[in-house]
């Protein structure tokens, strides 16, 4: 149970005082549900505005307070012009004060003609005139502005205006309690970072990189610690030695050998299994690496021991994929591997149930259906997570419960991830590397091509498909509404299937789970040629024979993604080409981010370059900043910082791991207030 004292912080945003239901999805919009939050919408930046006598002193461009006399209201000739208010300065000098929207009720109200009012806000022009679009603030006396001449900047949404974020933010700091600090002191001196409730207040004040690193040094650490936590627990954790004989390892007839990486792998996982407490292993391995046939020998090896094993996929496209593989690879072994997804439902899904209950199914792939309070297991030894990235580790820790005792687990990811970011993510566990790809494999001839060539583009992909090859056509994902993102894809295919016929199927995310399946049957049975999709096939699609892919609006995806779309294809013996569609205007970063694209295969260089450059500033497309745990640190502070974080975070736990202290008390807070809160509830189990 959350400690009592931080009650204040995880009331509702609307228990701020003028947050009516208008204001409450805006500010949901922002992840603004509570006050917690709006103590941490920390400012974007500041304005630093100049007090001017008169607009001579002043530049365009310029953030000035100034007194001005309203002389002349101008309504708007039509619905959609601008209210303006033209105002002289002390001088005579004439600007307009402009207005849209609703907006121009308050200029009615504020803006008196006749009478000065002091006003703040960025001096532009629009053709001979100068002009203030909706200022920012308008005052009677210039008392109240020059209070005002730093002034943080928020990110907004729809119908929030900066006052009102401030005066949110300025109620819930009201309302923040003082903590006792978990930091260890000798570092907070070093840093000259500020106490907790202190560098809140002061990042919103003004820029202040000593309060913003201590608040994003507490997110880090709070990641750290309820990982090491997890690790910890786990150490405690009775588990079920499983060790095979190797009898269903044996029957297994692969088409090809393991690469060394692979069988170092498999012998570790075997290690681990072996061990009286569960296995908490991460596989990273790039795409088409060959993580699915460790899978395989690792779930044989639980089923040898007389335990069943499950796959969990993040997709039902990809739990169907992995079906099919595994069945295929297992045939000989005489191993009963059944599909669960939440689709399943009537008389099918009870059979799959029982045959769980009662163990005569051993092996089960499926989407997180398979860990509904309904499905029950004989006796659950192995669970293998897919594309582990997608689920979290509370997740994670939920699925552990399902077994009388911790299974084992390994999760599995092809996302490159740069080493630092390693530690936040999965700190937690032991990590195995496929760092060597199976033989055979051509490099993908990667071009990055200007977005006006795209009729060109189109009769390339029509000579490809004439070949007899197939191809992938990806739309991005990047609009504020999915909606949209939608509509263009469908608009691409509409156009695609005008020239290509029905030789093309669409897949996206919206689509009902049979029509996507059947779409991606066709195209993976070599019935359909062109795909054109969505990101959706990011993660595990495998079809060998499609060696072309078209990525429209490259810049606009992360590298580690358009790396792991970039490996659909090059997966077959063919030569394969991606094709990378940018822009006209694109920035120097994204024009170094394609190229890199173009020069590189390796997942790993491809990932610690993206968080060089991005650690810079630029933050291109919308889930890039998604792909951190963090909210606070930015990747420039996660790269600083968290190495620090993790250490302090493994002395606190080696020397109070019941977090009993004082500043193990202090540091359960912490947990809490950045919800990893999972580590402290591990705490009472243990
Ligand atoms: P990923 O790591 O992306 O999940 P997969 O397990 O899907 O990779 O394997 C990618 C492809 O490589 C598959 O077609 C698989 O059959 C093949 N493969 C896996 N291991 C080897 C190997 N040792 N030698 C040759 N091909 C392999
Ligand atoms: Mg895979």
């Amino acid at each position: 149970m959350r400690p009592d004292r931080l009650n204040p912080l995880f009331a509702e945003a609307d228990s701020l005082e003028g947050v009516g239901p208008k204001l409450k999805k805006p500010l949901e919009k922002l992840g603004l549900t509570r006050v917690r939050d709006v103590i941490y919408h920390l400012p974007d930046r500041f304005v630093q505005r100049r007090a001017v006598t008169d607009l001579d002193e002043a530049a365009e461009g310029e953030q000035i307070v100034v007194a001005l006399t309203p002389v002349e209201h101008r309504a708007p000739r039509n619905n959609r012009g601008p209210y303006r208010v033209l105002a002289q300065d002390v001088k005579g000098n004439v600007l307009a004060l402009t207005y849209f929207g609703r907006a121009s009720y308050t200029a009615k109200k504020q803006l008196p003609v006749g009478e000065t009012r002091w006003v703040a806000g960025r001096l532009d022009r629009y053709g001979d005139m100068l002009q203030i679009v909706h200022p920012d603030h308008v005052a009677e006396s210039s008392a109240g502005l020059m209070g005002h001449l730093v002034e943080p900047v928020y990110s907004l949404a729809e119908g929030l205006t900066q006052p009102r974020v401030a005066d949110l933010v300025a109620q819930s700091l009201d309302r923040t309690p003082e903590l006792p600090e978990w930091i260890e002191p000798g570092l907070l001196d070093k840093h000259k970072w500020p106490a907790w409730r202190d560098a809140l207040a002061l990042a919103h004040r003004a820029e202040h990189p000593e309060a913003r690193d201590r608040l994003a040094y507490d997110e880090l650490l709070a990641n750290s610690l309820a990982l090491l936590l997890v690790r910890a627990d786990n150490r405690r954790r009775k588990g079920q030695p499983l060790q095979g004989d190797g009898r269903l390892r044996s029957k297994l007839r692969l088409p090809y050998s393991l690469t060394g990486a692979q069988r170092r792998s498999i012998g570790e996982i075997e290690g681990d299994m072996a061990q009286p407490h569960p296995m908490l292993r991460l596989l990273q391995g790039d795409v088409g690496s060959g993580k699915t046939v460790v899978a395989l020998e690792a779930m044989l090896i639980a089923v040898e021991a007389g335990a069943q094993a499950a796959l969990l996929a993040p997709t039902e496209i990809l739990a169907r994929q992995h079906y099919d593989t595994l069945r295929q690879l297992a045939a000989a072994t005489g191993v009963q591997i059944a599909l669960l997804t939440g689709r399943d439902k009537g008389r099918a899904r009870e059979s799959i149930l029982i045959g769980l209950m009662d163990g005569s199914i051993q092996i089960v792939v499926g989407t997180h259906a398979i860990f509904q309070e309904t499905v029950g297991y004989k006796n659950l030894g192995l669970v293998v997570i897919d594309e582990q990235h997608r689920f979290g580790v509370s997740q994670r820790l939920l699925l552990t419960q399902k077994g009388k005792l911790t299974p084992h687990t390994l999760s599995m990811t092809a996302t490159p991830i740069p080493r630092t970011l390693v530690l936040a993510q999965y700190g937690e566990m032991e990590v195995s590397q496929l760092d060597e790809m199976p033989p055979g494999r051509q490099a993908i001839d990667t071009r990055v091509i200007a977005v006006e060539r795209l009729p060109e583009v189109v009769d390339g992909v029509a000579r490809h498909l004439e070949s007899g090859s197939q191809a992938y056509w990806v739309c991005p994902m990047v609009r504020e509404h999915e909606s949209e993102d939608i509509a263009a894809a469908e608009a691409r295919f509409a156009a695609l299937q005008h020239r290509f016929g029905d030789q093309v199927v669409l897949v996206h995310g919206q689509l009902r789970p049979e029509i996507k399946d059947a779409a991606m049957e066709r195209f993976s049975s070599g019935g359909a040629k062109l795909l054109v999709a969505t990101t959706v096939i990011e993660v595990g699609v495998d079809v060998p024979s499609a060696t072309l892919m078209v990525i429209e609006q490259a810049e606009r995806f992360g590298l580690a993604q358009l790396h792991q779309l970039r490996g659909r294809v090059g997966r077959g013996s063919a030569k394969s080409v991606c094709l990378l569609l940018r822009s006209a205007e694109l920035s120097e970063t994204g024009k170094q981010r394609l190229a890199l694209m173009r020069e590189t295969q390796d997942g790993f260089r491809l990932a610690e370059e993206d968080l060089k450059l991005r650690g810079g500033g630029e933050l291109l497309g919308t889930r890039q900043s998604g792909d951190t745990p963090f909210h606070i640190a930015d990747l420039e502070q996660i790269q600083r910082l968290l190495p620090l974080a993790h250490d302090d975070a493994r002395l606190l736990v080696e020397r109070d791991g019941g977090l009993t202290g004082e500043r193990g008390e202090a540091a359960r807070l912490l947990l809490y207030l950045f919800e990893r809160d999972w580590g402290v509830q591990l705490l009472r189990g243990g």
